[in-house]
C-alpha cells in the first residue's frame, strides 16, 4: 500500500490544476491517467477543433469579401487541416506528462477506481491519500436508438481521415454547431438533426435563432423537433430515420453530438460514499463531495455551472485553497465567458436575460446591430447582433451576448467588466482603439 497526500483521477486541465500547485507547495501528489495526458481540452476538444477551424474561417472570411476584393474560389483541404491540427495535438501527451513528473507528481498511466473513503486501487495496486481529487471529466454521451453502433462521436470527427461529403450531426449545442460549420466551409453538405425546438439552449434565445438563420444562409440545414430513431446501413452510407420534416436522411456519416456525460464509469463512487447529483458529483462550495469531505470533485464530473476549460481551472484553485485550510475558498462563477465557435461566432458572458429576471433584477436590455456598423460592414457580414443586460439600478452589466465577428474577444472584455463590476459610464468614457470590433462596447452597454 503507497500513502500520499493527495491522489488526483484525471490528468485534464481540472486534475493538472490541482495537482501541479499541490506539489509545488510540497505534497506527495500521485494522479491517474488512462486516456491520454492533457485531458480532453488539449486532445480531443477545445485545441484541435480550434486548429481544425483556422482554414474554414479563412474559407468564411474570403467568400465574403467576394465582389469587395477578393477574387478566385478558396477552398479548405480537409488532410492538410487534419496534418495542421495533429501537429498541436501530437505533442501534448509527452510534454505534460514530463511537465507532472518534472514537479513531483507521479503519474501512472492507467485507470484508478475508488475502493474506499481514502483508497484508490489501479492495476492491483492499492493507494491511500488524506484527499482524493475526482478530474475524470465527460465522455460523449452514447444515444439508445437502433444502429447506434453506427453512429460516430466528437473524438472520431475530430479525427476523420477525410471528410465525408454528407454529413449528419445529431443534437444542438455548441459542438454540433462548431463542427457543422467546420464541414460546411469544407464543401460538405451538412444536416443538423436537434430533438427540440432549440439550438445552443445556453446562449441567448434570440441571437442563437438569428445565428440559426446565418447557419442556414451558409447551406446548413437544420430540422428541430427531429429526434433520431434509428440508423440503417444502406450500402457504403447510412439512412437517418427522425421525426422531423425530412424522416429519412441519406449521410456517409452521422457524428452524435448528443451530449456529454460524466465520466465515473470506472470509479466505483459507492464505495467511497459520494453521492451524484444531476450534472455529475454533488460537492459544495469548496469542491468538496456533499457525503465524502475528504473527496473533491471538479471540473467537468462535478454538479457545478459550467462544463468549460478555464472553469476547471477556477475550481482547481478553490478546491487547492480549501485542501490548504482556507475556510472561504469558493468558486466565483461571475461573469465566465462562453463561445461558440461557429462563423459567426456567438458568445455568452454572465446572465441570460431570464436568469437576471428570475433573479429578480430590474434590468434594460442595450441591442447594438453589428451587421449594420462599420467594423463588421468592412469583412462583408451580414449577420451580427449583441444584447447586454445592464442593472438599472447599479448601471453594471450583468449579462452580454454577441453574436458576430469577434464575438469572443469581446466576451472577454465583458467578462473583466462584469467580475470587476466596471460601471456602464466607465465602459461608455474608455477610450477603445479605433476601428475594432473591442471600440463599439460603447455602444453595446
Ligand atoms: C469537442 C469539444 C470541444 C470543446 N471546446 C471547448 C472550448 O472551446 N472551450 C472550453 O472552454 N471548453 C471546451 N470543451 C470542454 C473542455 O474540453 C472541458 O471542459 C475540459 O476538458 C474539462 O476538463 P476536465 O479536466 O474536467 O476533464 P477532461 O479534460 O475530460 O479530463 C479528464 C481526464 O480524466 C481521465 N480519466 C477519466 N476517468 C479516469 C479513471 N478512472 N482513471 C484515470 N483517468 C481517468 C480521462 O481520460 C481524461 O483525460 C470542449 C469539449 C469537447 C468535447
Amino acid at each position: 500500500m503507497k500513502h500520499y497526500d493527495l491522489i488526483v483521477i484525471g490528468a485534464g486541465p481540472a486534475g493538472g490544476g490541482v495537482a501541479a500547485p499541490m506539489a509545488e507547495a510540497g505534497k506527495r501528489v500521485v494522479m491517474f491517467e488512462h486516456n491520454g495526458v492533457g485531458g480532453v481540452c488539449p486532445l480531443r476538444g477545445c485545441n484541435p477543433k480550434k486548429a481544425l477551424l483556422s482554414a474554414p474561417e479563412a474559407v468564411h472570411a474570403a467568400t465574403h469579401l467576394k465582389n469587395k476584393g477578393v477574387r478566385g474560389n478558396i477552398s479548405a483541404d480537409w488532410k492538410e487541416m487534419a496534418r495542421f491540427k495533429d501537429s498541436f495535438v501530437e505533442p501534448v501527451p509527452e510534454k505534460a506528462a514530463a511537465h507532472y513528473r518534472d514537479l513531483g507528481i507521479e503519474l501512472i498511466e492507467t485507470t484508478a477506481t475508488l475502493t474506499g473513503p481514502n483508497t484508490v486501487e489501479a492495476d492491483g495496486e492499492t493507494y491511500t491519500a488524506e484527499n482524493i481529487c475526482i478530474c475524470t471529466g465527460c465522455i460523449p454521451h452514447e444515444l439508445d436508438i437502433p444502429g447506434t453502433g453506427f453512429l460516430l462521436d466528437s473524438d472520431d470527427f475530430l479525427d476523420l481521415k477525410e471528410l465525408p461529403r454528407n454529413l449528419v450531426f445529431i443534437g444542438g449545442g455548441f459542438i454540433a454547431m462548431e463542427f457543422a460549420h467546420i464541414a460546411a466551409r469544407c464543401g460538405s453538405s451538412v444536416t443538423m438533426l436537434l430533438r427540440g425546438d432549440r439550438a445552443l439552449r445556453d446562449f441567448d434565445k434570440q441571437l442563437v435563432e438569428e445565428l440559426v438563420d446565418a447557419s442556414r444562409s451558409e447551406g446548413i440545414t437544420i430540422h428541430f423537433n427531429a429526434p433520431i430513431t434509428s440508423v440503417e446501413q444502406r450500402g457504403p452510407a447510412y439512412a437517418v430515420m427522425n421525426k422531423g420534416e425530412d424522416p429519412e436522411i441519406i449521410a456517409d456519416a452521422v457524428i452524435n453530438c448528443s451530449g456529454r456525460v460524466p465520466a465515473i464509469g470506472h470509479l466505483n463512487l459507492e464505495a467511497a460514499n459520494v453521492r451524484l447529483g444531476k450534472n455529475g458529483i454533488a460537492v459544495n462550495e469548496k469542491m468538496q463531495s456533499v457525503s465524502n469531505a475528504n473527496i473533491y470533485a471538479i471540473g467537468d464530473v462535478a454538479d457545478t455551472p459550467y462544463g468549460l476549460t478555464p472553469t476547471a481551472v477556477l475550481e482547481a484553485r478553490a478546491a487547492v485553497a480549501a485542501m490548504q485550510g482556507d475556510d472561504s475558498a469558493a468558486a466565483d462563477y461571475t461573469g465566465i465567458p462562453s463561445a461558440c465557435y461557429s462563423m459567426p461566432p456567438l458568445a455568452r458572458v454572465g446572465m441570460l436575460e431570464s436568469e437576471a429576471r428570475e433573479q429578480g433584477y430590474d434590468i434594460r436590455i442595450a441591442e447594438l446591430d453589428l451587421a449594420d456598423s462599420f467594423s463588421w460592414k468592412r469583412l462583408g457580414e451580414t449577420h451580427g447582433r449583441s444584447r447586454v443586460i445592464v442593472d438599472k439600478k447599479r448601471e453594471i452589466v450583468l449579462g452580454a451576448h454577441i453574436m458576430g465577428h469577434h464575438a469572443e474577444e469581446i466576451a472577454n472584455l465583458f467578462a473583466l467588466a462584469i467580475r470587476h463590476r466596471i460601471p456602464v459610464k466607465e465602459l461608455k468614457e474608455t477610450p477603445w482603439t479605433y476601428p475594432t470590433s473591442g471600440y463599439y462596447i460603447q455602444y453595446m452597454v
